[in-house]
C-alpha cells in the first residue's frame, strides 16, 4: 500500500446511511483511518445518502454516534453526498455531450429478458442508437470493448471487460436518482481522494469507476480492497444478514475483534486497555501486507 510521493494522502470512509455500523463496516473504517494516519493524511467521513429508497431513518446518527465512541477523529466536516447533486448532474451532461451516455427507456421487463452475469444485467447498448426524449429514462454509458485493467495494493492485477462483463451501466436512473458509480466518482474526484481503503465486494464496481474518472478526466486514486467478513457460514456480514450494530457499551474488546480480523494479531490482553491505548497499539503495529491476496475472514464466536 504505497502512496504516490509528494500528492498528500487523503483517505475517506464513506458509509451508506442504510442501517447501524455492523461489524464488517467497522473492519474497513479501522483500515481506512489507520492506512490514512500512518502516512500522515487526512481522513474524511462521506455519508453516501443519495438513494432515499434504500436509507433507514436513523441511520446516519448511529453510524456517526458509533464512529466517535469507538475514538475515530475526522478531518473536516462530515460529508453529505447529497449535496453534490448538482456535481453529479453536471457529470452525467458531460457525459451526454462527449456522446458517451444515452437514454434508455427499457423497462423491467425489457431488462429481465437481457443476458445476466455476477453484476447483474448485462446491457447491450439496445437504446444506443434511439432518441429518446424526456426525462422518463434512465442514462446509461456507452462502453467500449477493451479489458479495464488496475492493480489492487492488496489484491493484486484486476481485468474486467466492461461490455461483456457489466454492458452499458446506469448513470442516473429512471427515478432521477444518481447511480452509485458515477457518485462515488464525483465524490472521491470533488473532495481529492489519493486512496480508498474499503471492501472487497466492492472490487467489481471499481472498473466502471476507473472507466468515468477516465472520461471525466479525474485522477485515479489507489486502491486497496480488504476482505469481507463472513459468518462461519460463508454469507457476509451485512444488513441483508441482519449483522447487529457494534455495541457502543464494548468499545475496547470490539476494536481489538476489528483488528484481529484485520490479520494484526493484537496481544490477547489489548482489550484491557484504554480506546486510546488500542488506537497506538495499532497504528504503531500497522500493517496492511497482512491482508494482501485475503479474500474473506470468517468472524468465528472467539474473534
Ligand atoms: N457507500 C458504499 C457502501 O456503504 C461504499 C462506497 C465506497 O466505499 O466506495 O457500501
Amino acid at each position: 500500500m504505497q502512496t504516490r510521493e509528494s500528492v498528500p494522502y487523503v483517505g475517506r470512509f464513506a458509509p451508506s446511511p442504510t442501517g447501524p455500523l455492523h461489524l464488517g463496516s467497522l473492519v474497513a473504517a479501522v483500515a481506512s483511518y489507520l492506512q490514512a494516519r500512518v502516512n500522515d493524511g487526512r481522513w474524511l467521513i462521506r455519508i453516501e445518502d443519495i438513494d432515499p429508497p434504500r436509507e433507514q431513518p436513523g441511520a446516519t446518527d448511529l453510524i456517526l454516534t458509533a464512529l466517535d465512541r469507538y475514538g475515530f477523529e475526522w478531518d473536516g466536516d462530515i460529508i453529505y453526498q447529497s449535496a453534490s447533486r448538482d456535481a453529479h448532474e453536471a457529470a452525467v451532461a458531460t457525459l451526454i455531450d462527449a456522446g458517451l451516455a444515452y437514454r434508455c427507456s427499457c423497462s423491467r421487463r425489457d431488462l429481465a429478458d437481457l443476458p445476466h452475469g455476477p453484476l447483474g444485467v448485462i446491457y447491450p447498448g439496445l437504446c444506443r442508437e434511439r432518441s429518446i426524449d424526456g426525462d422518463d429514462a434512465a442514462i446509461r454509458v456507452h462502453t467500449d470493448g477493451g479489458d479495464l485493467v488496475f492493480v489492487d495494493a492488496l489484491q493484486g492485477q484486476v481485468t474486467q471487460n466492461l461490455e461483456s462483463e457489466s454492458g452499458d451501466f446506469i448513470v442516473r436512473r429512471r427515478d432521477g436518482l444518481i447511480g452509485y458509480q458515477l457518485a462515488v466518482v464525483v465524490s472521491d474526484a470533488l473532495e481529492g481522494i489519493t486512496d480508498v481503503v474499503r471492501g472487497i465486494d466492492l472490487i467489481d464496481s471499481t472498473p466502471r469507476q476507473i472507466w468515468l474518472q477516465r472520461k471525466l478526466q479525474y485522477r485515479t486514486p489507489g486502491y486497496s480492497h480488504i476482505p469481507v467478513i463472513t459468518h462461519p457460514a460463508g454469507d457476509k456480514l451485512s444488513k441483508a444478514t441482519a449483522a447487529p450494530g457494534i455495541p457502543l457499551d464494548a468499545v475496547a474488546t470490539t476494536l481489538v475483534e476489528a483488528l484481529s480480523l484485520l490479520q494484526q494479531g493484537p496481544p490477547s490482553d489489548l482489550a484491557r486497555n484504554s480506546r486510546q491505548d488500542i488506537w497506538l497499539w495499532a497504528l504503531e503495529n500497522w500493517q496492511p501486507g497482512k491482508l494482501s491476496g485475503l479474500k474473506a475472514v470468517v468472524k468465528t464466536a472467539l474473534t
